[in-house]
C-alpha cells in the first residue's frame, strides 16, 4: 500500500482534497487550517475569518506573497464586484 507522505487534506470550503502543495493555503489562525488559495481568497475578500473556527485572520496573511496570492486576491475582487 502506498501512503503518500503528504498528508491529504480536504479543503472545508469546497470539500475536496488538497492535492498539490503550491494550491494548499494555510490560514494564520489558532488551527492553522488550510483550505485551497482560490477557495480561502474568494471568502477572505468577504470575510476576514476563517471558516473553520472563526477566528479574525489577516487579510493580508503573512503567508509568503507570491504571484498565485496576489492573482487569486485580485481575481477574487473583481469577481465580487460583478456580483454586487
Ligand atoms: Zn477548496
Ligand atoms: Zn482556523
Amino acid at each position: 500500500m502506498i501512503v503518500n507522505k503528504d498528508e491529504e487534506q480536504v479543503c472545508s470550503i469546497c470539500f475536496f482534497k488538497i492535492k498539490k502543495p503550491s494550491q494548499k493555503k494555510m490560514l494564520d489562525c489558532d488551527g492553522n487550517h488550510c483550505f485551497h488559495q482560490k477557495c480561502i481568497w474568494k471568502w477572505i475578500v468577504q470575510k476576514n475569518t476563517c471558516p473553520m473556527c472563526r477566528q479574525n485572520v489577516c487579510k493580508y496573511p503573512s503567508f509568503g506573497c507570491d504571484y498565485n496570492e496576489h492573482f487569486h486576491y485580485i481575481n477574487a475582487l473583481s469577481k465580487r464586484q460583478h456580483i454586487k
